[in-house]
């Protein structure tokens, strides 16, 4: 069954190279890389002298993984990349990054997750299928523009590194591929309003923010504002915060 939980083998030399060198690793990082499955990119990432802990769901490969490629600076973790902390599985003394190749089927759940555990990673680097990489770095204006893009901005700087053909992974897969940074802001505190916000103004995104905030803010409120009119996908994260800070303080000051 090797379809099984996302299992596309990454097969090309040259593709685990650039992804490994996508992070600035030497012997003194550390990398918690997420699903491992034959240690393809792990091999790569052991390869610039960081130490490696890898968290993989499958205990088949798992053991295939100590038989085959024991080395004393990889650390195997049997779990699920979606429930482990992947904060505690940093190494707080070392400058610690995020790596993998990843099970398609769990990745917006663990971008966010990522975002989640900022302050214990610098940098982030994914390869995903394409589509999903392209809706990340979106920016205002793109169709790929919305909720996971502004959230990605919100506790990252993304960036679209480079695409991989289905014929670089054995099983191939049916689409494309491409690997993605988030240089993650360490130090932006949790924002769980501005993203309930977010989430609220993309919801329906063909509809115009008059519409989505409705049930968030009062509706004359909401359409007192310039942008009431637009759609969330025309206004990039900046204008959207600065339309929600306007939001709370006249709502405020309405209730006062
Ligand atoms: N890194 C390998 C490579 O590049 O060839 C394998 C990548 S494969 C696309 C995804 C890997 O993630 C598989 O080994 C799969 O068993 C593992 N996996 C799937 N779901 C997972 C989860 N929830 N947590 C951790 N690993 C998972």
């Amino acid at each position: 069954m090797p379809r099984k939980l996302g299992q596309h083998f990454l097969n090309d030399q040259g593709a685990l190279r650039r992804i490994a060198a996508a992070l600035p690793l030497d012997e003194n990082s550390h990398v918690v890389e997420i699903g491992p499955g034959r240690g393809a990119l792990t091999a790569a990432l052991l390869a610039t002298g960081a130490s490696v802990t890898a968290v993989e769901l499958d205990p088949y490969l798992l053991s295939w993984l100590r038989e085959n490629l024991p080395h004393e600076r990889l650390e195997l973790v049997a779990g699920d990349a979606l429930t482990v902390d992947l904060a505690a599985l940093s190494r707080p003394d070392r400058p610690s990054f995020l790596a993998g190749n990843l099970p398609y089927y769990i990745t917006s759940p663990l971008v966010r997750r990522a975002l989640e555990a900022r302050a214990a990673f610098r940098q982030a680097v994914f390869l995903v299928q394409k589509e999903v990489a392209e809706r990340i770095v979106a920016r205002k204006g793109s169709r790929d523009y919305g909720y996971l893009s502004a959230l990605c901005r919100l506790y990252a700087e993304p960036e679209l590194l480079f695409s991989v053909k289905p014929g670089s992974f054995r099983p191939p897969p049916k689409v494309d591929s491409a690997v993605f940074r988030l240089l993650l802001r360490q130090d932006v505190p949790a924002q769980p309003e501005t993203e309930r916000f977010l989430e609220a103004a993309f919801r329906q995104p063909r509809k115009t923010l008059r519409n989505n905030l409705r049930g968030l803010f009062d509706d004359e409120l909401v359409s007192a504002q310039p942008e009431a009119g637009l759609r969330a996908q025309q206004l990039d994260l900046e204008e959207l915060t600065a339309l929600h800070r306007r939001l709370r303080e006249q709502s405020a000051n309405a209730l006062s």
